[in-house]
């Protein structure tokens, strides 16, 4: 029983330069999050042994009395974070991942071949609301609604009129990359007027509707999915929510096994089960409050004269959620040039594709900068309002910005709040 330097030092070293990686530079993709230790520990725990193919109390393997008990925490906690009022809930936390309970929900909701209708993935929607390349793409009919050119907001006028044009079978709201609430009511609506079943993909904003600082979904979706690795600050992995488990329950739990896996992933369900144990505390709230203070202190500085002036701009004007979506169609730098520049500087976003980029999709002209994992990382609005100065010197000066002194500021933030103190890999 070797240990990992010793078995095999290659990784090790991966492992130890990851972890100083993480420590050093100031993580600001939208849908990245620092998990707990206890995370970490039930994440590399022996559950990750053990074959529990079904559901607890109905599996296909004997030896299950342990892990059963771990998924009926992460379910019953999911359900009393998500809908306490809610009496027919019901969850599924098997999905290894947010792609995977997308697959398994239109696996329940239509038949391959239906239509479905979600935002455009040009304009902030996701993969597996049907991109071409996607499983969605290939296996549905897609249609998509896209935002309003003025504006950059989900306009629930073109919604309308996109719902009427194609009569889906699936409506799907939810996204990757976009800074507003959605109106899940209007959805709701215009889900019945056509006849069609209303999916909503929460993966980016579940955090915030935890802490109840954003809508939920969950009472006016036919179905909910989600991913628990972004604002939640869980483990990487997906989940699966109907108000309705008569109608759905069922159809959604054999979509996921037998219909998209095999054997669930037991040491990630567990630590699913501790991710919603804290979603539903107080310092979650705190966090989560946080993590929407920084995108707004984020979204205020670069929306000031100076970036104005440096052709730099924010979509939409501002957030009122996790992330900011800066547009650099005006800018020296496209979105490539700016996200080079901020990684030299210990900022690490990702580029992101603005509503009709003028840019190819690896170059860009945008940036999407998130606010979660700093939040739980710590921090408040003085550093928030540190990060964004940083941010705006470097996107307003562009390839004549002073990267080191950046790089010393983001030093400074680091040291002073220390991330996985104490832990070795
Ligand atoms: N749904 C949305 C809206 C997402 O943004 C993402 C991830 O980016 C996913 C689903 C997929 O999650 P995963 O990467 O865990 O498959």
């Amino acid at each position: 029983n070797a240990s990992l330097a010793e078995l095999d030092p290659e990784i090790a070293a991966v492992l130890d330069g990851e972890l100083t990686r993480q420590r050093e530079t100031l993580e600001m993709i939208a849908s990245e999050n620092f998990v707990p230790r206890a995370v970490l520990q039930a994440q590399g725990s022996v559950l990750t042994n053990k074959y529990a193919e079904g559901y607890p109390g109905r599996r296909y393997y004997g030896g299950c009395e342990q892990v059963d008990i771990a998924e009926e925490l992460a379910i019953a906690r999911a359900k009393a974070v998500f809908g306490p009022e809610l009496p027919d809930m019901h969850a599924n936390v098997q999905p290894h991942s947010g792609a995977q309970a997308n697959a398994a929900v239109l696996h329940a909701l239509a038949k391959p071949g239906d239509k479905i209708l979600g935002l455009s993935l040009a304009h902030g929607g996701h993969l597996t609301h049907g991109m071409k390349l996607n499983f969605s793409g290939k296996l549905y009919d897609v249609a998509a609604y896209g935002v309003n050119p003025e504006t950059h907001l989900v306009d629930m006028e073109l919604v309308r009129q996109a719902a009427r044009e194609h009569r889906p079978k699936v409506i799907i709201a939810g996204w990757s990359a976009y800074p507003r609430q959605l109106d899940f009511a209007a959805f709701r609506e215009i889900a019945d007027e056509v006849g069609a079943h209303l999916w909503t993909d929460m993966a980016h904003f579940a955090g915030l509707v935890a802490a109840g600082l954003h809508p939920s979904p969950v009472p006016v979706s036919d179905v909910v999915s989600s991913t628990v690795h972004k604002t939640i600050g869980g483990p990487r992995s997906g989940f699966i929510l109907t108000r309705d488990k008569a109608t759905w329950g069922k159809k959604l739990d054999s979509a996921v096994f037998p219909g998209q896996q095999g054997g669930p992933l037991m040491h990630a369900v567990a630590a699913k089960a501790i991710a919603f144990k804290i979603a539903a505390g107080e310092e979650f709230a705190d966090r989560q409050a946080r993590t929407l203070e920084g995108a707004r202190i984020v979204a205020d500085r670069l929306t000031a004269p100076d970036l104005a002036q440096a052709g730099v701009s924010v979509l939409t004007g501002g957030t009122d959620v996790h992330l900011v979506l800066v547009d650099l169609r005006h800018s020296e730098l496209d979105g490539k040039q700016a996200e080079d520049l901020l990684h030299a500087a210990g900022i690490t976003v990702n580029r992101n594709a603005v509503p009709n980029d003028p840019r190819p999709p690896m170059v860009t002209s945008g940036l999407r900068i998130g606010t979660p994992a700093l939040a739980t990382r710590g921090f408040g609005a003085a550093e928030f309002a540190e990060v964004a100065e940083i941010i705006a010197t470097v996107l307003r000066e562009g390839a004549a910005a002073d990267v080191e002194a950046a790089r010393a500021r983001v030093a400074t933030l680091t040291e002073n709040f220390p991330l996985y103190s104490g832990l070795a890999q």
